[in-house]
């Protein structure tokens, strides 16, 4: 039976036009059913009653009450009931009043087997009556003059049962969607479209079985049941067919939406939205630091946790919403109808407040906050494509400001909406290997030989040309692309460092961490797969960490720290001079390279004051049995400086660019010679 009140047993709440709808529909449908009894007679249903006939029908009804022919739209708990062949027999035979009663009964019965509320277990009563009040209306009216009890309709009068079905149908099915649409607030013709063919289908199958079992009961009582027969293998098939079609939609861990189904639905919403002029909200949730939880707890707790933060997520939206799983940790959600701006960020909100209860899960309670992004049609895009894309920009200034809620704005500043259209087609780019990594050398300044490489990652963006890191590693470094990212630096770097050490250059090669990923604790494990897959030794390897991630973040980098440097791959102290920090920090760390940040070179040699600190800090570096690099070293002059202050080695313009990778192999054999084992001789830095 299609159920108003959807799976939920909560009532709508007195006084709203739901209930009224609900309430005055039950009293009508209970009242006609009284009527109907009275004037039949209760004494002529206790005679009827004493017939096998009436408690194997019942039989009947009670079982096809249990068993819905669901539809994709309607899920089970709204499907077709296969009792209909049987009840609705009795009502051909019998008329309304014995039909009404078993139907309330077998009503009740199978309420209670599937636990529903006693109001919505009237409402359907009611609904059934009504609805066989018209079939019944029809079938009257049709059919002057007095019909025998029971009646077997015979030649033209089956025309008389199919407007009689026909009545059936139309009444049950805007009784129940006009509540339906109440209660999801959508227009009446765009619920009743939904799955309409199918519905018609299933019961104009069902209907039709009703004449051969009015002609069955009158032979013997004992054929109805045969009928159980096609209608289990009507069920399984329908059952089997939803089953598929609810798997091709929906996301397997957390039974929402998928992207798939996201993506039709929001095409309804717009196409209805545009007849409407009204608004469409696609909010784009990220759940923040969730893949820590995952990584360090486990997948199958991570799982349990999506499944919570799916549930918490459901029931924080309105009936007609759509919650969909678009992978990993990233929900979001369809308001096919909303009113403005400030509701959309209401029901944002919602969804964070939701989430902020902590989740209980192996005895261990887990914090997740989530950052949520809002697009809005037509205000700020025209279909799912560019909808999708500015909900993500939202998401991430959500993310990167903190603010949890961001609605889509484009003029807020010129620079900004460029970068973020920009964070887009980041996602895209590292799907498209746009990414590439370029090496800078690292050299001796004492007899100007490589001594190591530097891997900088550059965007080749296909519009705006070559793109440098600090145009979007930042980003990278605030959004769930962050592994993806640190990936592809590796998966490129490692077979290239394969690669020159196969070619006879051992030198290390240094790739940069920012802080976002030491953070990530699963870090080292990342690392050194990457180089037992690519046949890297640690030697080949080095890890740059800026010194500010140690001034702002060095308690909670420091495990990560210590675990890759027990890989054996070493350590260099990037962008040295920036931040406040102290060198005897380091005491304990395996750090064996400090690389002096291009302002502090700059400044040594601009004022004699800047030169006694850098004189001092490399100075303390030696001490420390570690080596100074100056960075950003242009000219011949400064080079010679930062020597005779006592560094080891150097990189700048002045010695070479950054390089693309084809072009390294010749640069290192012009300035190391092949098979020199660089670290010997000149020293390693
Ligand atoms: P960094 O690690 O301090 O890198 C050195 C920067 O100095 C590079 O900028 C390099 O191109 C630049 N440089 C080279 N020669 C000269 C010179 O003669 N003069 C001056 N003024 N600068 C010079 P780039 O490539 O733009 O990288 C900027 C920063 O982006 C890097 O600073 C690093 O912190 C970050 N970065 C680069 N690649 C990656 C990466 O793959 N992953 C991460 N997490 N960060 C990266
Ligand atoms: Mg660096
Ligand atoms: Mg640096």
């Amino acid at each position: 039976m299609l159920d108003a009140t959807s799976t939920r047993d909560l009532g709508p709440r007195i006084g709203t036009p739901l209930w009224l709808y609900l309430a005055s529909t039950t009293v009508a449908g209970c009242a006609l059913l009284g009527v109907s009894v009275y004037v039949f007679g209760v004494g002529r249903l206790e005679q009827l009653a004493r017939e096998p006939l009436v408690w194997v029908t019942l039989c009947m009804v009670i079982l096809g009450e249990l068993r819905p022919i669901a539809t994709p739209h309607t899920g089970s708990e709204g499907g077709a009931p296969t009792s209909l062949p049987f009840s609705f027999a009795l009502l051909i035979s019998y008329g309304l009043p014995v039909a009404g009663v078993v139907q309330a009964v077998a009503t009740v019965i199978a309420g209670i087997a599937r636990g529903h509320a006693p109001h919505r277990t009237a409402f359907n009563i009611a609904q059934y009556v009504l609805a066989f009040g018209g079939a019944d209306f029809v079938l009257r009216v049709l059919t002057p003059g007095p019909v025998p009890v029971p009646w077997v309709p015979q030649g033209p009068e089956l025309l008389v049962v199919a407007l009689a079905t026909a009545a059936y149908f139309i009444t049950n099915l805007v009784l129940v969607e006009c509540a339906i649409a109440m209660h999801e607030r959508a227009p009446l013709h765009t619920v009743l479209g939904k799955d309409l063919g199918q519905r018609l289908f299933v019961n104009g199958v069902l209907l039709s079985l009703a004449p051969l079992v009015v002609v069955a009961m009158a032979h013997s009582v004992w054929l109805v049941p045969l009928f159980s027969l096609p209608l289990v293998a009507l069920y399984t098939s329908a059952t089997l067919s939803v089953k598929r079609e609810h798997q091709a939609n929906h996301d397997e861990l957390t039974g929402l939406a998928n992207r798939k189904l996201l993506i039709v639905r929001t095409q309804e919403a717009l196409a209805d939205a545009e007849q409407r002029k009204q608004r469409v909200g696609l909010l784009l949730l990220d759940l923040d630091r969730f893949k820590e939880v995952n990584d360090t707890l486990g997948h199958p707790t991570g799982d349990r946790l999506l499944q919570t933060v799916a549930r918490r997520l459901t029931h924080s939206v309105r009936p007609g919403d759509l919650v969909a799983r678009l992978g990993g940790d990233e929900f979001a959600v369809l308001l096919p109808q909303v009113r403005d701006a400030a509701s959309a960020r209401e029901v944002a909100t919602r969804l964070r407040v939701s989430l902020a209860e902590p989740m209980r899960l192996d005895g261990m309670d887990f914090d997740i906050e989530a950052s949520v992004g809002i697009a809005l049609y037509p205000n700020h895009a025209p279909d799912f494509e560019l909808l999708m894309q500015r909900a993500d920009v939202a998401m991430y200034v959500a993310k990167e400001r903190r603010t949890g809620v961001e609605l889509y704005a484009p003029h807020k500043d010129r620079n900004s909406t460029a970068r973020l259209s920009l964070f887009g087609e980041l996602r895209r780019a590292l799907v498209e290997g746009e990414l590439e990594m370029f090496y800078q050398p690292k050299v001796s300044l004492a007899d100007r030989r490589a001594v190591g490489l530097e891997a900088l990652v550059r965007w080749r963006h296909p519009q705006r040309g070559v793109l440098p890191p600090e145009e979007f590693v930042p980003m990278v470094e605030q959004s769930y692309l962050m592994r993806s990212f640190t990936h592809e630096v590796m998966e490129q770097t490692l077979p290239r460092i394969a690669h020159w050490r196969a070619e006879g250059f051992h030198i290390p090669v240094a790739i940069n961490l920012s802080a976002r990923e030491l953070l990530d604790p699963t870090l080292p494990d990342i690392v050194a797969a990457g180089l037992r897959r690519h046949g890297v030794s640690p030697e080949g390897l080095r890890l740059e960490i800026s010194e500010r991630v140690m001034v702002a973040e060095a308690d909670a980098v420091t495990p990560t720290i210590l675990a890759l440097a027990d890989l054996g791959v070493s350590l260099s102290l990037d962008d040295f001079g920036t931040g406040y920090f102290t060198l005897a920090r380091l005491k304990g760390l395996p750090v064996e390279e400090i690389k002096i940040d291009e302002s502090f070179v700059r400044r040594s040699v601009a004022d004699p004051d800047g030169r006694v600190i850098v004189e001092s800090a490399v100075d303390l570096v030696g001490t420390l049995g570690m080596r100074a690099v100056a960075e950003g070293v242009e000219t011949e002059a400064v080079a010679e400086a930062m020597r005779a202050m006592g560094c080891h080695a150097a990189q700048g313009r002045f010695f070479a660019p950054p390089l693309e990778a084809a072009e390294v192999s010749g640069w290192l054999l012009r300035n190391l010679g092949r098979g020199r084992r660089a670290e010997e001789p000149s020293g390693t830095v």
